[in-house]
Protein backbone atom coordinates (compact mmCIF):
# COMPACT_ATOMS: atom_id res chain seq x y z
CA UNK A 1 0.00 0.00 0.00
CA UNK A 2 1.37 3.25 -0.98
CA UNK A 3 2.12 5.88 1.76
CA UNK A 4 0.99 9.00 1.70
CA UNK A 5 3.76 11.54 0.37
CA UNK A 6 2.97 13.67 3.62
CA UNK A 7 3.86 10.41 6.04
CA UNK A 8 6.76 10.38 3.73
CA UNK A 9 8.28 13.81 3.85
CA UNK A 10 7.57 13.63 7.84
CA UNK A 11 10.37 10.21 8.02
CA UNK A 12 12.59 12.81 5.89
CA UNK A 13 11.99 15.61 8.72
CA UNK A 14 12.39 13.29 11.26
CA UNK A 15 15.53 12.17 9.68
CA UNK A 16 16.88 15.58 9.03
CA UNK A 17 16.51 16.10 12.98
CA UNK A 18 18.18 12.46 14.28
CA UNK A 19 20.71 11.30 12.01
CA UNK A 20 21.94 14.87 11.16
CA UNK A 21 20.94 17.22 13.96
CA UNK A 22 19.07 19.90 11.60
CA UNK A 23 15.51 21.12 12.98
CA UNK A 24 14.47 22.80 9.68
CA UNK A 25 15.55 22.83 6.10
CA UNK A 26 17.11 25.62 4.23
CA UNK A 27 15.50 26.50 0.63
CA UNK A 28 14.97 24.29 -1.76
CA UNK A 29 16.05 21.59 0.17
CA UNK A 30 12.26 20.36 0.75
CA UNK A 31 10.89 20.65 -2.64
CA UNK A 32 13.84 18.42 -3.89
CA UNK A 33 13.60 15.86 -1.77
CA UNK A 34 10.03 15.38 -1.52
CA UNK A 35 10.63 15.38 -5.60
CA UNK A 36 12.64 12.51 -5.35
CA UNK A 37 11.26 10.42 -3.00
CA UNK A 38 8.32 10.87 -5.54
CA UNK A 39 10.14 9.09 -7.89
CA UNK A 40 10.31 12.03 -10.27
CA UNK A 41 13.43 13.25 -11.77
CA UNK A 42 15.27 15.98 -10.54
CA UNK A 43 17.83 18.51 -11.99
CA UNK A 44 18.72 21.04 -8.70
CA UNK A 45 20.99 24.07 -9.05
CA UNK A 46 21.71 25.38 -6.04
CA UNK A 47 24.50 27.15 -4.79
CA UNK A 48 27.98 25.73 -2.66
CA UNK A 49 26.87 25.25 0.37
CA UNK A 50 23.06 25.46 -0.05
CA UNK A 51 23.36 21.78 1.27
CA UNK A 52 23.19 19.58 -1.79
CA UNK A 53 24.21 16.26 0.14
CA UNK A 54 21.58 16.17 2.00
CA UNK A 55 19.38 16.08 -0.90
CA UNK A 56 20.30 12.69 -1.39
CA UNK A 57 21.13 11.52 1.67
CA UNK A 58 18.29 11.47 3.21
CA UNK A 59 15.98 10.29 0.37
CA UNK A 60 18.96 7.12 0.67
CA UNK A 61 17.97 6.73 4.21
CA UNK A 62 14.01 6.75 3.17
CA UNK A 63 14.24 4.45 0.33
CA UNK A 64 14.97 0.43 1.61
CA UNK A 65 17.28 0.02 -1.55
CA UNK A 66 20.45 1.49 -2.44
CA UNK A 67 21.31 4.65 -3.71
CA UNK A 68 24.42 5.39 -6.03
CA UNK A 69 26.22 8.94 -5.78
CA UNK A 70 28.52 9.74 -8.64
CA UNK A 71 31.11 12.06 -7.58
CA UNK A 72 34.03 13.08 -9.29
CA UNK A 73 36.05 14.75 -5.86
CA UNK A 74 37.57 11.48 -4.04
CA UNK A 75 38.92 13.43 -1.43
CA UNK A 76 35.71 15.08 -0.62
CA UNK A 77 33.96 11.60 -1.25
CA UNK A 78 36.21 9.88 1.55
CA UNK A 79 34.59 12.98 4.07
CA UNK A 80 31.61 12.23 3.13
CA UNK A 81 31.44 8.65 3.52
CA UNK A 82 33.42 8.79 7.09
CA UNK A 83 31.10 11.33 8.19
CA UNK A 84 28.11 9.38 7.51
CA UNK A 85 29.65 6.14 9.10
CA UNK A 86 29.93 8.71 12.26
CA UNK A 87 26.39 9.73 12.04
CA UNK A 88 25.79 5.57 11.72
CA UNK A 89 24.85 5.40 8.28
CA UNK A 90 26.05 2.49 6.27
CA UNK A 91 27.23 4.21 3.38
CA UNK A 92 30.78 2.92 1.35
CA UNK A 93 32.67 3.93 -1.48
CA UNK A 94 34.45 2.79 -4.62
CA UNK A 95 37.25 4.38 -6.36
CA UNK A 96 41.02 3.95 -7.10
CA UNK A 97 41.93 5.85 -3.79
CA UNK A 98 41.21 2.01 -2.45
CA UNK A 99 43.46 -0.67 -1.42
CA UNK A 100 42.45 -4.38 -3.34
CA UNK A 101 41.14 -5.39 0.35
CA UNK A 102 39.06 -2.23 0.89
CA UNK A 103 37.55 -2.33 -2.86
CA UNK A 104 36.80 -5.79 -2.29
CA UNK A 105 35.59 -5.43 1.71
CA UNK A 106 33.12 -2.72 -0.36
CA UNK A 107 31.98 -4.90 -3.31
CA UNK A 108 31.30 -7.72 -0.65
CA UNK A 109 29.24 -4.98 1.88
CA UNK A 110 27.14 -4.20 -1.61
CA UNK A 111 26.54 -7.59 -2.75
CA UNK A 112 25.23 -8.71 0.73
CA UNK A 113 22.72 -5.78 0.73
CA UNK A 114 24.75 -4.37 3.77
CA UNK A 115 24.87 -0.25 2.30
CA UNK A 116 22.50 2.14 1.90
CA UNK A 117 24.51 4.60 -0.05
CA UNK A 118 27.42 4.00 -2.72
CA UNK A 119 29.99 6.79 -3.76
CA UNK A 120 31.34 6.04 -6.70
CA UNK A 121 33.92 7.75 -9.07
CA UNK A 122 32.91 8.30 -12.90
CA UNK A 123 35.60 5.95 -14.27
CA UNK A 124 34.94 3.55 -11.34
CA UNK A 125 31.10 3.39 -12.27
CA UNK A 126 32.31 2.87 -16.15
CA UNK A 127 34.02 -0.42 -15.31
CA UNK A 128 32.08 -3.48 -16.35
CA UNK A 129 32.68 -5.03 -13.24
CA UNK A 130 30.46 -2.41 -11.22
CA UNK A 131 28.37 -1.74 -13.43
CA UNK A 132 27.20 -5.40 -13.83
CA UNK A 133 27.56 -5.54 -9.92
CA UNK A 134 25.18 -2.99 -9.87
CA UNK A 135 22.93 -4.16 -12.58
CA UNK A 136 22.19 -7.03 -10.59
CA UNK A 137 21.04 -4.65 -7.41
CA UNK A 138 18.12 -3.31 -6.33
CA UNK A 139 18.47 0.63 -7.16
CA UNK A 140 16.42 3.23 -5.81
CA UNK A 141 18.27 6.25 -6.92
CA UNK A 142 21.40 7.66 -8.98
CA UNK A 143 22.36 10.66 -8.03
CA UNK A 144 25.17 12.95 -10.33
CA UNK A 145 26.73 14.95 -8.39
CA UNK A 146 28.69 18.29 -10.11
CA UNK A 147 26.29 17.42 -12.96
CA UNK A 148 27.84 20.75 -15.14
CA UNK A 149 31.23 17.53 -15.81
CA UNK A 150 28.67 16.18 -18.26
CA UNK A 151 28.01 19.73 -20.39
CA UNK A 152 31.35 20.27 -22.67
CA UNK A 153 30.30 23.57 -22.63
CA UNK A 154 31.02 24.39 -18.62
CA UNK A 155 34.35 25.00 -17.14
CA UNK A 156 34.97 21.34 -15.91
CA UNK A 157 34.01 19.22 -18.65
CA UNK A 158 34.72 15.34 -17.82
CA UNK A 159 34.73 13.04 -21.17
CA UNK A 160 33.91 9.90 -18.81
CA UNK A 161 31.09 12.00 -16.97
CA UNK A 162 29.51 11.92 -20.84
CA UNK A 163 29.17 8.23 -21.05
CA UNK A 164 27.48 7.67 -17.27
CA UNK A 165 24.48 8.52 -19.41
CA UNK A 166 24.53 5.20 -21.30
CA UNK A 167 24.99 3.65 -17.37
CA UNK A 168 21.67 5.48 -16.41
CA UNK A 169 19.39 3.70 -18.99
CA UNK A 170 20.79 0.56 -17.50
CA UNK A 171 18.56 1.68 -14.23
CA UNK A 172 15.62 2.74 -15.59
CA UNK A 173 13.49 2.11 -12.47
CA UNK A 174 16.03 4.88 -9.57
CA UNK A 175 14.64 7.90 -10.02
CA UNK A 176 17.91 10.37 -11.53
CA UNK A 177 19.21 13.59 -9.02
CA UNK A 178 21.61 15.69 -10.89
CA UNK A 179 22.83 18.57 -9.06
CA UNK A 180 25.64 21.20 -9.59
CA UNK A 181 26.25 24.63 -8.22
CA UNK A 182 26.80 26.38 -11.49
CA UNK A 183 25.01 25.76 -14.44
CA UNK A 184 24.03 28.37 -17.28
CA UNK A 185 20.75 27.61 -19.24
CA UNK A 186 22.61 25.75 -21.77
CA UNK A 187 24.80 23.50 -19.34
CA UNK A 188 21.43 22.80 -17.85
CA UNK A 189 19.96 21.74 -21.29
CA UNK A 190 23.07 19.59 -21.92
CA UNK A 191 22.82 17.77 -18.37
CA UNK A 192 18.90 16.89 -19.27
CA UNK A 193 19.77 15.82 -22.71
CA UNK A 194 22.51 13.44 -21.71
CA UNK A 195 21.14 12.08 -19.10
CA UNK A 196 17.55 11.37 -20.81
CA UNK A 197 15.87 13.52 -18.63
CA UNK A 198 12.86 15.05 -20.35
CA UNK A 199 10.32 15.19 -17.75
CA UNK A 200 12.66 16.15 -14.83
CA UNK A 201 11.46 18.70 -12.65
CA UNK A 202 14.02 21.62 -12.04
CA UNK A 203 15.15 23.88 -9.15
CA UNK A 204 17.10 26.63 -9.68
CA UNK A 205 18.14 28.49 -6.14
CA UNK A 206 19.13 32.36 -6.26
CA UNK A 207 22.44 32.88 -7.27
CA UNK A 208 22.47 36.08 -5.41
CA UNK A 209 24.91 36.20 -2.24
CA UNK A 210 23.95 39.71 -0.39
CA UNK A 211 26.81 39.35 2.20
CA UNK A 212 29.66 39.23 -0.13
CA UNK A 213 31.29 42.68 -1.23
CA UNK A 214 32.61 42.66 -4.79
CA UNK A 215 35.70 44.56 -6.37
CA UNK A 216 37.50 44.11 -8.99
CA UNK A 217 40.86 46.36 -9.15
CA UNK A 218 43.70 47.20 -12.32
CA UNK A 219 46.26 45.20 -11.11
CA UNK A 220 49.35 46.89 -10.38
CA UNK A 221 51.68 45.79 -8.22
CA UNK A 222 50.02 42.85 -7.12
CA UNK A 223 51.66 42.09 -3.50
CA UNK A 224 51.79 45.53 -2.43
CA UNK A 225 47.91 45.55 -2.95
CA UNK A 226 47.51 42.50 -1.26
CA UNK A 227 49.73 43.29 1.86
CA UNK A 228 47.22 46.35 1.87
CA UNK A 229 43.97 44.50 2.37
CA UNK A 230 45.31 42.41 4.38
CA UNK A 231 46.97 44.80 6.97
CA UNK A 232 43.13 45.85 7.68
CA UNK A 233 42.37 41.95 8.05
CA UNK A 234 44.85 40.96 10.24
CA UNK A 235 42.89 38.10 11.99
CA UNK A 236 40.33 36.76 9.31
CA UNK A 237 40.29 34.04 7.82
CA UNK A 238 40.97 34.47 3.91
CA UNK A 239 41.59 32.26 0.39
CA UNK A 240 43.89 33.76 -1.94
CA UNK A 241 43.85 32.01 -5.55
CA UNK A 242 47.02 32.19 -8.03
CA UNK A 243 47.27 31.44 -11.52
CA UNK A 244 50.30 29.02 -11.23
CA UNK A 245 51.94 26.70 -8.59
CA UNK A 246 55.36 29.01 -8.37
CA UNK A 247 53.20 31.85 -7.68
CA UNK A 248 51.85 30.42 -5.07
CA UNK A 249 54.79 29.24 -3.34
CA UNK A 250 56.54 32.57 -3.56
CA UNK A 251 53.15 34.47 -2.72
CA UNK A 252 52.75 32.08 0.67
CA UNK A 253 56.58 32.94 1.60
CA UNK A 254 56.24 36.47 1.07
CA UNK A 255 53.37 37.21 3.14
CA UNK A 256 55.08 34.45 6.01
CA UNK A 257 58.08 36.81 5.35
CA UNK A 258 55.81 40.21 6.40
CA UNK A 259 54.22 38.40 9.28
CA UNK A 260 51.56 36.63 8.49
CA UNK A 261 50.18 33.12 9.16
CA UNK A 262 49.90 31.86 5.44
CA UNK A 263 50.38 28.04 4.02
CA UNK A 264 50.54 27.03 0.29
CA UNK A 265 48.09 24.85 -1.49
CA UNK A 266 48.47 23.18 -4.61
CA UNK A 267 48.90 19.84 -6.34
CA UNK A 268 52.44 20.20 -6.66
CA UNK A 269 52.59 19.70 -2.87
CA UNK A 270 52.79 16.05 -1.41
CA UNK A 271 49.55 14.37 0.09
CA UNK A 272 50.16 15.27 3.72
CA UNK A 273 51.77 18.56 3.03
CA UNK A 274 48.55 19.86 1.32
CA UNK A 275 46.29 18.00 3.88
CA UNK A 276 48.14 19.05 7.09
CA UNK A 277 48.25 22.69 5.36
CA UNK A 278 43.85 22.46 4.51
CA UNK A 279 43.33 21.31 7.93
CA UNK A 280 45.75 24.50 9.73
CA UNK A 281 43.24 26.22 7.69
CA UNK A 282 40.07 24.18 8.29
CA UNK A 283 40.72 24.56 12.21
CA UNK A 284 41.47 28.26 12.16
CA UNK A 285 45.44 27.38 12.82
CA UNK A 286 46.59 30.09 10.16
CA UNK A 287 45.10 32.57 8.85
CA UNK A 288 45.69 32.63 4.93
CA UNK A 289 45.73 29.79 2.66
CA UNK A 290 47.36 30.80 -0.69
CA UNK A 291 46.31 28.49 -3.70
CA UNK A 292 45.88 27.22 -6.67
CA UNK A 293 41.89 26.51 -8.16
CA UNK A 294 42.91 22.84 -6.86
CA UNK A 295 41.74 24.15 -3.28
CA UNK A 296 38.29 24.46 -2.13
CA UNK A 297 36.56 21.65 -3.66
CA UNK A 298 33.93 20.34 -0.98
CA UNK A 299 36.18 22.85 1.93
CA UNK A 300 33.02 24.06 4.34
CA UNK A 301 34.64 26.38 6.16
CA UNK A 302 31.96 28.86 7.43
CA UNK A 303 34.07 32.02 8.75
CA UNK A 304 36.24 32.65 5.42
CA UNK A 305 35.91 36.56 5.58
CA UNK A 306 38.02 37.43 2.22
CA UNK A 307 39.12 35.99 -1.82
CA UNK A 308 41.69 37.70 -3.07
CA UNK A 309 42.03 36.70 -6.84
CA UNK A 310 45.74 37.51 -7.37
CA UNK A 311 45.58 35.99 -10.83
CA UNK A 312 42.57 36.39 -13.43
CA UNK A 313 40.16 33.11 -13.17
CA UNK A 314 39.18 31.19 -16.38
CA UNK A 315 35.77 31.78 -16.60
CA UNK A 316 32.60 33.25 -14.58
CA UNK A 317 31.58 30.08 -13.01
CA UNK A 318 34.96 29.49 -11.79
CA UNK A 319 35.32 32.79 -10.37
CA UNK A 320 31.86 32.90 -8.56
CA UNK A 321 32.38 29.28 -7.23
CA UNK A 322 35.75 30.35 -5.95
CA UNK A 323 34.35 33.84 -4.10
CA UNK A 324 31.07 31.37 -3.16
CA UNK A 325 33.75 30.10 -0.12
CA UNK A 326 34.02 33.14 1.61
CA UNK A 327 30.99 34.06 4.21
CA UNK A 328 29.00 30.91 4.50
CA UNK A 329 28.32 32.27 7.67
CA UNK A 330 26.32 34.96 6.26
CA UNK A 331 28.32 37.80 7.60
CA UNK A 332 30.04 40.40 5.09
CA UNK A 333 32.88 39.14 3.74
CA UNK A 334 34.70 40.78 0.93
CA UNK A 335 36.00 39.14 -2.67
CA UNK A 336 38.84 41.34 -4.71
CA UNK A 337 39.35 40.32 -8.20
CA UNK A 338 43.00 42.00 -9.88
CA UNK A 339 42.63 42.21 -12.97
CA UNK A 340 45.36 42.78 -16.07
CA UNK A 341 45.20 42.86 -19.33
CA UNK A 342 48.21 40.97 -19.27
CA UNK A 343 46.50 37.77 -16.92
CA UNK A 344 44.23 38.01 -20.04
CA UNK A 345 47.13 37.64 -22.70
CA UNK A 346 48.83 34.94 -20.66
CA UNK A 347 45.20 32.83 -20.40
CA UNK A 348 44.65 33.33 -24.30
CA UNK A 349 48.24 32.09 -24.57
CA UNK A 350 47.48 28.77 -23.03
CA UNK A 351 43.95 28.61 -24.28
CA UNK A 352 45.48 28.53 -27.95
CA UNK A 353 47.31 25.36 -27.35
CA UNK A 354 44.21 23.67 -26.67
CA UNK A 355 41.63 21.57 -29.71
CA UNK A 356 39.35 23.82 -31.86
CA UNK A 357 36.46 23.13 -29.95
CA UNK A 358 37.83 22.97 -26.27
CA UNK A 359 39.62 26.41 -27.52
CA UNK A 360 36.54 28.07 -28.61
CA UNK A 361 34.35 27.28 -25.72
CA UNK A 362 37.27 28.68 -23.34
CA UNK A 363 37.93 31.57 -25.22
CA UNK A 364 34.41 33.08 -24.71
CA UNK A 365 34.16 31.75 -20.94
CA UNK A 366 37.14 34.03 -20.82
CA UNK A 367 35.28 36.81 -22.52
CA UNK A 368 32.78 36.70 -20.22
CA UNK A 369 34.91 37.28 -17.08
CA UNK A 370 36.59 39.89 -19.46
CA UNK A 371 33.49 42.09 -20.13
CA UNK A 372 32.67 41.74 -15.97
CA UNK A 373 36.10 42.82 -15.19
CA UNK A 374 36.29 45.58 -17.03
CA UNK A 375 32.34 47.13 -15.98
CA UNK A 376 33.43 50.23 -14.49
CA UNK A 377 29.41 51.27 -14.36
CA UNK A 378 26.50 49.80 -12.94
CA UNK A 379 26.23 46.81 -10.12
CA UNK A 380 28.49 44.34 -10.57
CA UNK A 381 25.88 41.56 -9.46
CA UNK A 382 23.90 42.47 -12.69
CA UNK A 383 26.20 40.82 -14.96
CA UNK A 384 27.26 38.14 -13.15
CA UNK A 385 23.19 37.28 -12.27
CA UNK A 386 22.27 37.18 -15.60
CA UNK A 387 24.97 34.96 -16.52
CA UNK A 388 23.58 32.53 -14.61
CA UNK A 389 20.24 33.52 -15.99
CA UNK A 390 18.84 35.22 -13.53
CA UNK A 391 16.82 38.39 -13.61
CA UNK A 392 18.11 41.02 -11.14
CA UNK A 393 15.39 42.40 -8.84
CA UNK A 394 17.22 45.63 -8.25
CA UNK A 395 19.77 47.95 -10.12
CA UNK A 396 22.28 48.82 -7.50
CA UNK A 397 23.24 46.08 -4.51
CA UNK A 398 25.25 48.68 -2.60
CA UNK A 399 27.67 45.80 -1.76
CA UNK A 400 29.66 46.11 -4.53
CA UNK A 401 33.01 48.68 -6.12
CA UNK A 402 30.71 50.26 -8.75
CA UNK A 403 27.60 50.68 -6.57
CA UNK A 404 29.64 52.53 -3.54
CA UNK A 405 32.34 54.29 -5.22
CA UNK A 406 31.98 54.55 -9.23
CA UNK A 407 34.77 55.09 -11.18
CA UNK A 408 32.56 55.51 -14.73
CA UNK A 409 29.21 57.40 -15.34
CA UNK A 410 26.67 55.82 -17.25
CA UNK A 411 25.26 58.51 -20.13
CA UNK A 412 22.54 58.34 -22.30
CA UNK A 413 23.65 57.18 -25.73
CA UNK A 414 20.53 56.07 -27.68
CA UNK A 415 21.57 57.34 -30.80
CA UNK A 416 25.10 56.29 -30.97
CA UNK A 417 24.03 52.65 -29.95
CA UNK A 418 21.72 52.22 -32.33
CA UNK A 419 23.68 53.49 -35.63
CA UNK A 420 25.96 50.80 -35.05
CA UNK A 421 23.38 47.97 -33.61
CA UNK A 422 21.48 48.87 -37.36
CA UNK A 423 25.04 48.72 -39.29
CA UNK A 424 25.56 45.44 -37.75
CA UNK A 425 22.78 44.36 -38.72
CA UNK A 426 22.91 45.14 -42.34
CA UNK A 427 26.48 44.15 -42.83
CA UNK A 428 25.09 40.48 -42.04
CA UNK A 429 26.46 39.56 -38.88
CA UNK A 430 29.06 38.29 -40.27
CA UNK A 431 32.04 41.11 -39.73
CA UNK A 432 34.03 42.38 -36.19
CA UNK A 433 33.64 45.84 -35.18
CA UNK A 434 36.85 47.43 -37.07
CA UNK A 435 35.09 47.02 -40.57
CA UNK A 436 31.72 47.61 -39.07
CA UNK A 437 33.02 50.96 -37.80
CA UNK A 438 35.17 51.49 -41.76
CA UNK A 439 31.59 51.25 -42.85
CA UNK A 440 30.24 53.29 -40.17
CA UNK A 441 32.59 56.18 -40.84
CA UNK A 442 32.94 55.69 -44.75
CA UNK A 443 35.75 54.45 -45.22
CA UNK A 444 36.41 53.60 -49.35
CA UNK A 445 38.96 50.32 -48.59
CA UNK A 446 39.04 47.32 -50.16
CA UNK A 447 36.68 44.87 -47.75
CA UNK A 448 34.08 47.89 -47.58
CA UNK A 449 34.28 48.15 -51.65
CA UNK A 450 34.77 44.31 -52.11
CA UNK A 451 31.22 43.42 -50.26
CA UNK A 452 29.93 46.66 -51.66
CA UNK A 453 29.00 47.90 -48.39
CA UNK A 454 29.17 51.79 -49.40
CA UNK A 455 25.59 51.01 -50.98
CA UNK A 456 23.92 50.33 -47.31
CA UNK A 457 22.19 52.78 -45.85
CA UNK A 458 24.25 53.02 -42.79
CA UNK A 459 26.96 53.91 -44.64
CA UNK A 460 28.90 57.16 -43.77
CA UNK A 461 26.29 57.78 -40.91
CA UNK A 462 28.85 58.13 -37.96
CA UNK A 463 31.46 60.67 -38.88
CA UNK A 464 30.08 62.29 -35.77
CA UNK A 465 32.57 59.72 -33.31
CA UNK A 466 36.41 59.21 -34.26
CA UNK A 467 37.48 55.36 -34.77
CA UNK A 468 38.38 54.79 -31.22
CA UNK A 469 35.30 56.24 -29.87
CA UNK A 470 32.81 53.90 -31.82
CA UNK A 471 35.14 51.39 -30.73
CA UNK A 472 34.47 52.74 -27.06
CA UNK A 473 30.40 52.22 -28.06
CA UNK A 474 31.36 48.61 -29.16
CA UNK A 475 33.05 47.44 -26.80
CA UNK A 476 30.44 48.85 -24.51
CA UNK A 477 27.48 47.66 -26.12
CA UNK A 478 29.08 43.89 -25.76
CA UNK A 479 29.62 44.34 -22.53
CA UNK A 480 26.01 45.40 -22.03
CA UNK A 481 24.58 42.17 -23.81
CA UNK A 482 23.68 44.23 -26.81
CA UNK A 483 26.22 42.33 -29.12
CA UNK A 484 27.23 39.09 -28.88
CA UNK A 485 30.91 38.48 -30.06
CA UNK A 486 32.15 35.31 -31.25
CA UNK A 487 34.41 32.85 -32.75
CA UNK A 488 38.17 33.83 -33.50
CA UNK A 489 37.31 36.52 -35.97
CA UNK A 490 35.12 38.34 -32.78
CA UNK A 491 32.11 38.60 -35.52
CA UNK A 492 29.19 40.90 -33.95
CA UNK A 493 26.23 39.88 -34.03
CA UNK A 494 22.96 41.31 -32.20
CA UNK A 495 21.53 39.89 -28.76
CA UNK A 496 17.53 39.36 -28.62
CA UNK A 497 18.39 42.84 -25.87
CA UNK A 498 19.43 44.26 -29.06
CA UNK A 499 16.65 43.42 -31.28
CA UNK A 500 13.76 44.45 -29.26
CA UNK A 501 15.72 47.83 -28.07
CA UNK A 502 15.68 48.91 -31.81
CA UNK A 503 12.02 47.75 -31.96
CA UNK A 504 11.54 49.35 -28.81
CA UNK A 505 13.34 52.70 -29.67
CA UNK A 506 14.46 52.08 -25.92
CA UNK A 507 17.11 54.55 -24.55
CA UNK A 508 20.55 52.77 -24.55
CA UNK A 509 22.70 54.03 -21.45
CA UNK A 510 26.91 53.15 -21.70
CA UNK A 511 29.69 54.45 -20.02
CA UNK A 512 30.20 57.61 -20.88
CA UNK A 513 32.83 58.21 -23.29
CA UNK A 514 36.52 58.27 -21.99
CA UNK A 515 37.75 62.43 -22.04
CA UNK A 516 40.32 63.09 -25.02
CA UNK A 517 41.86 60.09 -27.01
CA UNK A 518 41.21 57.79 -24.28
CA UNK A 519 43.43 54.83 -24.27
CA UNK A 520 42.32 51.95 -25.87
CA UNK A 521 43.19 48.69 -23.91
CA UNK A 522 41.09 46.52 -25.72
CA UNK A 523 39.69 46.65 -29.19
CA UNK A 524 36.72 44.24 -29.85
CA UNK A 525 38.04 43.44 -33.51
P1 LIG B 1 26.84 21.90 -1.03
O1 LIG B 1 27.11 20.49 -1.46
O2 LIG B 1 25.55 22.42 -1.59
O3 LIG B 1 27.97 22.83 -1.26
P2 LIG B 1 26.81 20.73 1.58
O4 LIG B 1 25.88 19.63 1.31
O5 LIG B 1 28.27 20.42 1.68
O6 LIG B 1 26.60 21.90 0.52
O7 LIG B 1 26.33 21.48 2.90
C1 LIG B 1 26.99 22.62 3.37
C2 LIG B 1 26.90 22.67 4.89
O8 LIG B 1 25.57 22.98 5.29
C3 LIG B 1 27.23 21.35 5.57
O9 LIG B 1 28.03 21.61 6.69
C4 LIG B 1 25.90 20.81 5.98
O10 LIG B 1 25.99 19.96 7.10
C5 LIG B 1 25.13 22.08 6.28
N1 LIG B 1 23.67 21.88 6.14
C6 LIG B 1 23.05 21.26 5.12
N2 LIG B 1 21.72 21.27 5.30
C7 LIG B 1 21.49 21.92 6.44
C8 LIG B 1 20.28 22.27 7.18
N3 LIG B 1 19.06 21.93 6.74
N4 LIG B 1 20.43 22.96 8.32
C9 LIG B 1 21.67 23.30 8.76
N5 LIG B 1 22.83 23.01 8.13
C10 LIG B 1 22.74 22.32 6.98
ZN1 LIG C 1 26.32 46.63 -6.94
Amino acid sequence: IAESQAVIMKRASSILKEVFGYDSFRPFQREVIDNVLSRRDTLAVLPTGAGKSLCYQIPALVFEKLSVVVSPLIALMNDQVQQLRAAGVPAVMLNSSLSPQEYQRNIDALQKGDARILYVAPETLLSPRVTDLLASLPLDLLTIDEAHCISDWGHDFRPEYRQIAAVRRRFPRAVCLALTATATERVRHDILTALGLDEAAQFVAGFDRPNLFIEVLPKQNALTQTLRFLEERRDQAGIIYCFSRRQVDDLAAALVQKGFSARPYHAGLGDAERAANQEAFLRDDIQIIVATIAFGMGINKPNVRFVIHYDLPKSIEGYYQEIGRAGRDGLPSHCLLLYSYGDVAKLRHFIDQKEEDERLVALEHLDALVRFAEQHAGCRRIPLLRYFGEEPTSTRCDRCDNCTSPTATLVDMTENAQKLLSCVKRTGERFGAGHVIDVLRGSKNEKVLRNRHQDLSTYGIGTNLTAIQWNHVARQLVRHGYLVQEGEFRTLRLSDLAIRSLRERAPITLEAMPQGEAPVRRSPS
